[in-house]
């Protein structure tokens, strides 16, 4: 076996890294206080030609795959944008590009494509809703067809980057839950465009406010007979749910590497702060106490690199990758939040004050067990459909 790193991934690490090199914590700290989108390193990346690594070659991209996303998404998020501001990759880039590179007709990867990997067009995904979160097949938002067009009716909730995005992808149900044999039925994506909706009245959004991850607002989204013409239909007619698998497993997988990326920064200031910081008349680090916590979120991140690297090998591969994409993420945001928390323990009183980061770090990392799926759910999906044990629900 080969551990090493591809070229291509190597070359994305170091392409990526030296963008992120120009950009301090403070950085990062000022983005989220301002609750600004980081507009500086977007733009260089835009310019390197890092937002159309997953794009196809003949759409203007490099071509690469999930495996590249991720290292690049793990490289910005652990130069200190950490978990709450890697959405910056992971909207465009991941979501919306390989979304659309593989379930596109050739007229929208023809038209979305060259723009995506420019950073020219933004996307954002809208699935959960206010009484469909984790049970997402129980969404109600519903796409009534009328001629050639669908007419569109619903509520979602907590989608991020609308304000950004010229191109929502809108999970709706064209057939009802209720209805639906199998359930994963009648699920249809559109692509909206954004702008054009709400200038027609037909889509508002209202941002939530939150703890954290500020760079990117999240938003409720109100649909109210949003007319989209059925050439807009991403993938097949009710066959939505293929299109949603192949969105969920990459954004398992890149949140992933966002969290693992979030615990490097956290263990990285946790170390720091440990050699640094003397009490006693000796540093603090030297208390078993102290470094072991560290050492052992050591262990975990390199555990997790490991299975996220595979999960996302194995999708590039066209090899089943649920198990180890849901491993992925459950180690890799355990990671970042047992590391935020060591950091945290470790700064003793100056934990809390602003002035360090690790408040902000703590906050980033306590998304990961949340979003876009819940610890509970994975840890589902590992005992029902890896081990067989009978469904609770
Ligand atoms: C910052 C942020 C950004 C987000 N961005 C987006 C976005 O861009 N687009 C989008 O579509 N969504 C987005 N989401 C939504 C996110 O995917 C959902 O919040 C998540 O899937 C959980 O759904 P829920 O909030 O409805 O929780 P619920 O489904 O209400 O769950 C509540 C609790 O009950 C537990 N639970 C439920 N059922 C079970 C069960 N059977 N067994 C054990 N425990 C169970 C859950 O694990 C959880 O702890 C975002 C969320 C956040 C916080």
């Amino acid at each position: 076996m080969d551990f090493s790193l591809p070229e291509s991934a190597q070359a994305v690490q170091q392409g990526v890294a030296d963008i992120c090199s120009h950009y301090d914590m403070a950085y990062w700290e000022r983005c989220e206080t301002e609750k600004r989108w980081p507009e500086e390193v977007w733009g260089d990346l835009a310019k390197g030609g890092w937002l159309g690594l997953a794009v196809p070659e003949e759409y203007g991209g490099a071509g690469q795959g999930l495996l590249e996303l991720a290292v690049a998404t793990e490289t910005l998020s652990a130069s200190g944008s950490a978990g709450g501001s890697a959405f910056t990759y992971v909207l465009t880039p991941g979501f919306g590009a390989m979304t659309l590179a593989r379930h596109g007709t050739p007229e929208q990867k023809a038209a979305l494509l060259p723009k995506l990997a420019t950073g020219e067009l933004e996307t954002c995904f809208a699935l959960t809703e206010p009484d469909a979160g984790s049970n997402s097949l129980a969404i109600s938002t519903f796409a009534r067809e009328d001629g050639s067009d669908f007419v569109i009716n619903g509520q979602k909730i907590w989608i991020t980057g609308v304000q950004r995005a010229t191109w929502m992808l809108l999970v709706t149900r064209t057939i009802p839950a209720a209805e639906a044999r199998p359930r994963t039925n009648g699920m249809t994506v559109f692509l909206v465009n954004v702008p054009d909706a709400v200038a027609a009245g037909q889509l508002s959004y209202r941002p939530i406010p939150k703890m954290g991850a500020n760079t990117t607002p999240s938003n409720m989204v109100f649909i109210d007979d949003l007319r989209v013409p059925a050439t807009n239909v991403l993938g097949e007619l009710h066959g939505g749910a293929t299109v949603l698998w192949d969105v969920l497993n990459p954004e398992r997988i890149l949140l992933g590497a966002s969290a693992l990326g979030g615990a490097e920064v956290a263990l990285r200031a946790g170390v720091d702060y440990a050699k640094q910081r003397e009490v006693f008349g000796r540093p603090i680090g030297s208390n078993q106490a102290i470094a072991f916590p560290l050492a052992q979120v050591k262990a975990k991140i390199e555990l997790a690199r490991l299975m996220l690297y595979k999960a996302a090998w194995s999708f590039d591969n066209g090899l089943p990758c649920g198990t180890e994409a849901n491993i992925a993420k459950l180690t890799a945001s355990q990671a970042a939040w047992e590391a935020a928390d060591a950091a945290f323990q470790t700064h003793g009183g100056m934990a809390y004050s602003l002035e360090y980061p690790v408040a902000r770090l703590l906050t980033d990392a306590r998304i990961g067990k949340i979003a876009p799926v819940t610890e509970e759910l994975l840890l589902n999906y590992l005992a029902t459909q890896v081990l067989g044990l009978p469904r609770s629900f």
